[in-house]
């Protein structure tokens, strides 16, 4: 089970602006490189849209709040991720990553 993550009201500001940004860009998942969903209230669906950290929270909490940590993702990608580095061998469809 992965472990809740403190979310205050500055994380949950940052977190709706970045889904504003992917809104306007029609960003896609980073992890699978599908569109998202942006119709959808954000973690509502399999497909809708979640704030992942390119470096897990539970591995450098300071980046938590950092929006160059921030990626686009699918709720469904996001919770199959976990707080794992990403993987390479799932046979999804191309990515994009962002360095
Ligand atoms: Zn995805």
């Amino acid at each position: 089970m992965a472990k809740a993550r403190v979310s205050t009201r500055a994380f949950q500001k940052a977190r709706d602006r970045f889904f504003a940004e992917g809104l306007k860009d029609d960003a896609p998942c980073w992890l699978c490189g599908q569109p998202i969903d942006y119709a959808a209230q954000p973690g509502t669906t399999d497909d809708s849209h979640e704030l992942d950290h390119y470096v897990p929270v539970s591995v450098d909490p300071s980046l938590q709040y950092d929006p160059g940590n921030f990626r686009h993702a699918h709720r469904v990608c996001n919770i199959l991720r976990g707080a794992s580095p990403p993987k390479l061998s799932l046979g999804l469809h191309s990515r994009r990553w962002y360095t």
